[in-house]
């Protein structure tokens, strides 16, 4: 008899691993089902986050940016330093460490929590029953009340450009690699080639981004995308717009890219070439085809505003359904879920998801953008405030970006709020509070922020809404 749950998880990436300790701490006798094999050849929960995604990526940003702060930044703070080394293989060790930890961490949880963690591939049959065949060959099937699919993405490819050996990579084989390449091809200038060429850029390749869209990050909101696009060009990336790729050859080690733009074509040699051009969701094989699981165009798996599929008691989450493919949207979903199964009432607000792209400096938003809220005839107010005249990105010597409110005209309730700077990532954290509470750009304007900090730079923002900013000129409203 197949063993009996009330829920299975299949996925344990932030949606699922998220979901199942959710649904355990809630009384749920819990299952998740993974088939990752982590880089040191075991089974690794955590998904393509923890695996070959957020953490590891993160891990290279850090390190990287260290390497090059101490190589040029020091001087200007008087410290002297003297030869600075690096070791690529260390910072990779350093990286894979800190997956490992991760990973292990998640594996501890499950066992605090009672959840029984199979690794194999999951595939779901008619009447919630999970069909699991497992690395060593074997197969078991189980039987829930509630199954969550939670399987993920996987990189877009593309035909001008197919994956070869160390030399053609996808973001994970760019996550590894042990020496830095003197010239570096990305194709696709969106968030994986924007921090991937950031983290190569800095220990020393020549970087070179290929972007198919005439506008650079076309999802961001312009003002800020327009200033970071020239901070990214002082810094060495070489980002051009319009480019098409039309085909690539490996010949003696080096990459052999041609490419269209509006100018005509041109011919580009690297030596590692990574493709970024965005993720699709991973559903090969995880529903028998007698389930008839519904799904979206692109493949992405239907399911309504809950997260419910068309199949009784079968949801899907992360990745693998419509909306930004984040972590921490995911993760969010996946509590909701185990809620609603356990009988409580859970939404997960779609409006206020962050997104941050983790260069230097940063970039991050939450809500609507200028252009947005044009098309959408909405009428707004905008603040912004550059942060140069923070004095607190002036004593770190990170004076490069702005902040920026755009509140409703009749109301004032914050619509965006959009950050390129220094540790926006932490700050937008901020806006989303204020804007999950349905705040004013009064009530940010209203609030006493410690100094000095770069939050300050929220403040003063939101004052600016209303032209009455202390730290600059307010410019007339238009
Ligand atoms: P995944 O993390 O993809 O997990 C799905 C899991 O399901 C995997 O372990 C997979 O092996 C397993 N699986 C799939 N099918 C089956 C099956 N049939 N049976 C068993 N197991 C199965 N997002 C952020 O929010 N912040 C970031 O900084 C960030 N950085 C990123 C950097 C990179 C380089 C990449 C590639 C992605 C990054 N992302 C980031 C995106 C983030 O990784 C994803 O949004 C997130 O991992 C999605 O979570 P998920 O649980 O839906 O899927
Ligand atoms: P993306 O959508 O951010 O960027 C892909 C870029 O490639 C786009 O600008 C697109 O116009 C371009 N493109 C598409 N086809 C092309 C082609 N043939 N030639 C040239 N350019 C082309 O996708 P990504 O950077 O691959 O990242 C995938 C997903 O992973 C994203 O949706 C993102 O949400 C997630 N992610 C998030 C973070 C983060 O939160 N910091 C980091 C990395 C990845």
């Amino acid at each position: 008899m197949a063993k009996k749950y009330d829920v299975i998880v299949i996925g344990a990436g932030p949606a699922g691993y998220v979901a199942a300790i959710r649904c355990a701490q809630l009384g749920l006798r819990t299952a998740c089902v993974d088939e990752w094999i982590g880089k040191h050849g075991a089974p690794a929960p955590g998904g393509t986050c923890l695996n070959a995604g957020c953490i590891p990526s993160k891990a290279l940003l850090e390190s990287s940016e260290l390497y090059d702060r101490i190589r040029q930044g020091g001087n200007a703070h008087g410290i002297v330093a003297g030869d600075v080394g690096l070791d690529v293989v260390a910072m990779m060790d350093h990286k894979d460490k800190i997956v490992r930890e991760l990973t292990g961490g998640i594996e501890t949880l499950f066992k605090a929590n009672g959840i029984d963690w199979i690794t194999g591939h999951g595939q779901l049959l008619a009447d919630r029953q999970v069909q699991v065949s497992t690395h060593d060959g074997g197969e078991q099937t189980l039987s829930s009340d509630n199954v969550i699919l939670a399987t993920g993405s996987a990189p877009v490819a593309i035909d001008a450009a197919p994956l070869e050996g160390e030399q053609i990579v996808d973001s994970t084989g760019a996550l590894n690699w042990t020496e830095v390449p003197e010239r570096l091809g990305i194709i696709g200038a969106g968030v994986i080639g924007l921090e991937l060429g950031s983290v190569w850029r800095r220990l020393g390749s020549e970087v070179t981004l290929l972007e198919a869209q005439d506008v650079f990050l076309s999802m961001a909101d312009q003002q800020l995308a327009r200033a970071a696009l020239k901070l990214f060009g002082g810094q060495g990336l070489d980002i051009r717009l319009d480019a098409c790729v039309k085909s690539t050859r490996v010949k003696h080690e080096v990459v052999e890219l041609v490419y269209e733009d509006p100018q005509g074509t041109h011919a580009l040699n690297v030596d590692r070439l990574i493709v970024a051009v965005g993720r699709r969701p991973y559903t090969e094989g995880i529903a028998a085809p007698e389930t008839d699981l519904l799904y979206d165009e692109g493949c992405f798996i239907h399911v309504d505003e809950n997260c419910c599929t068309n199949l009784p008691g079968v949801y899907a989450i992360g990745d693998v359904v419509r909306g930004p493919m984040l972590a921490h949207k995911g993760s969010e979903e996946g509590v909701a879920v185990a809620e609603r199964i356990a009988g409580q009432s859970a939404t997960v607000d779609f409006d206020t998801i962050p997104s941050v792209i983790y260069t230097h400096p940063e970039i991050a938003w939450v809500g609507k953008t200028e252009e947005a809220l044009k098309k959408s005839g909405v009428a707004y107010r905008s603040g912004v405030f550059p942060l140069t005249a923070s004095g607190r990105a002036r004593a770190m010597q990170q004076t490069e970006g702005m902040v920026k409110v755009l509140s409703e005209a009749d109301t004032d309730t914050v619509l965006g709020v959009h950050i390129l700077g220094a540790h926006a990532s932490e700050l937008v954290g901020q806006a989303v509070i204020a804007m999950e509470f349905e705040g004013s750009s009064e009530d940010i304007a209203r609030t006493v922020f410690a100094h000095p900090t770069l939050s300050e730079a929220l403040h003063e923002a939101a004052l600016c809404v209303d032209r009455r900013a202390i730290h600059i000129v307010n410019k007339k409203s238009s």
